[in-house]
């Protein structure tokens, strides 16, 4: 909406946010991440989160968002200087004063006169978010393999009961070897102020500014306070116009799909569900899963017509590509039988751990991979979004042409090392069996 009909990229910036500054982004204001388990936030969700104030929220519940390191943000944006923690956006502008970073897509989510109001207004005064992801705790059924324990609690237990995973040399942020306390400061029976914080300003001002509140995990399911939130929404119908979207893994018995479904006659929902591929490469992938259960509890939400959308997330990972083909076939069915818009499907690129990247595949092994997809786009394009096709375009080139995962990324035999260490170790814990679940890849797994 705030970008106006025809108006490029490059035009808006020089319309809304040169004007500012060399340096302004909506998102400091308006956007944030907030992890309440650990009490930790950043806005946007690129730059290292930073420690919330435990004393601050006690009589002011916004410094959640409203923390002194944003509102020193603030100022170094209304003053042109360039936040350090931006670096992702800074690097991409360094290339060409016509390079267009995240911070025009995060800046332009938000009307002219709330970017003017973030301008104009000392950096000192607090300010209501629009939209905002929080993470009330890390509780989780399920410990997909490219997961970790700070968000299950699944994973917490695994690395508890067996130790951490030994011989990975590429896991530089030691993401397999503690449990991550720190990302979970209380139990379900301490008072957590972080999310006394939140529901205070919730009730006060939070519920009449937000558009969209994402929740995320952990599992949003299986904790009480997102139950709480929704409880809210009942007893107080028609008093928020905010939007609520949930990640959900949705391996749920139906009692739990039946009870989402009740919350959503009170509240607009939209339902984001990861899955990369399907039957038992799934259910190795995400340890815990049950796919039929998966797909039947897609179907039914479909069947039901209360949610706003339902979103597929692939996390495509080394292990997802032989399967991939077919979810997305059985995603374009059901575009087919419900709409296009009931249900759609993003291609995420797993980046970390570097040793789960499609990149670690042989190339040949990748390109024929690619093929397939490229051959799925053929059949049902239509049936597409051109976001979808775009996504389908972008992964064929990243098979096809990229050589390592990401810019630090170690040399590839230690990827490979990585690989074989972990599954060993993931299939012990975890009573599975690699070479009966990729048949297709036993060969090249028995040589690394
Ligand atoms: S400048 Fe970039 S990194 Fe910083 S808040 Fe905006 S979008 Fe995020």
């Amino acid at each position: 909406m705030p970008k106006l009909d025809n108006e490029t990229d490059l035009e808006y910036k020089r319309r809304v946010i040169d004007i500012k500054s060399e340096s302004f982004c909506g998102a400091k204001w308006y956007n944030a991440t907030i992890w309440l388990g650990s009490g930790q936030t950043t806005s946007c969700h690129h730059p290292l989160p930073h420690q919330i104030d435990r004393e601050l929220i006690k009589t002011n519940p916004s410094a959640i968002h409203n923390t002194p390191q944003k509102k020193e943000q603030r100022r170094q944006m209304q003053a042109g200087e360039r936040p350090k923690g931006c670096e992702y956006c800074w690097k991409i502008e360094d290339m060409g004063t016509d390079k267009i970073s995240d911070r025009v897509d995060k800046t332009r989510m938000y009307t002219d006169k709330e970017l003017d109001e973030a301008y104009a207004t000392p950096y000192t005064e607090d300010f209501n978010l629009r939209t905002l992801e929080i993470s009330f705790d890390r509780t989780c059924q399920l410990a997909c393999s490219y997961c970790n324990p700070a968000f299950s609690s699944s994973w917490v237990r695994d690395i508890k009961r067996h130790g951490a995973y030994n011989g990975l040399a590429s896991d530089g942020r030691n993401h397999f070897t503690h449990p991550h306390d720190s990302s979970q400061l209380f139990t379900i029976h301490d008072d957590n102020p972080y999310i006394e914080a939140f529901f205070k300003w919730w009730e006060t001002d939070l519920h009449k500014t937000l558009t969209e509140l994402r929740i995320t995990g952990g599992e949003p399911l299986m904790s009480g306070y997102t139950w709480q939130l929704f409880d809210w929404f009942k007893t107080n119908r028609g008093q928020s116009k905010t939007r609520i979207a949930v990640n959900s893994n949705l391996a749920f018995d139906r009692d739990k799909i039946d009870r989402l479904l009740e919350a959503a006659e009170d509240v607009e929902l939209d339902i984001y569900t990861s899955c990369e591929a399907t039957y038992a490469h799934a259910e190795y992938i995400r340890d815990g899963l049950d796919y039929d259960q998966w797909l039947a509890n897609v179907i039914y939400l479909l069947d039901s017509k209360k949610l706003r959308g339902l979103h597929v997330m692939c996390t495509v990972n080394a292990l997802c590509l032989i399967r991939l083909p077919y979810l997305l076939k059985k995603i374009a069915e059901l575009k087919q039988e419900y709409g296009q818009d009931a249900i759609n499907f993003t291609l995420n690129i797993l980046r970390f751990p570097s040793f789960q990247s499609p990149l670690v595949l042989d190339k040949q092994f990748r390109q024929a991979q690619a093929n397939r997809l490229d051959i799925f786009k053929e059949n049902y394009g239509e049936l597409l979004h051109e976001f979808e096709r775009n996504h389908i375009e972008r992964l064929v080139d990243y098979l096809n042409i990229v050589e390592t995962p990401h810019s630090e990324a170690f040399e590839m035999p230690k990827l490979l090392n990585d690989f074989k260490q972990f599954y060993k170790q993931y299939d012990e814990r975890r009573n599975k069996n690699f070479t009966e679940t990729f048949p297709e890849l036993e060969e090249w797994y028995k040589q690394i």
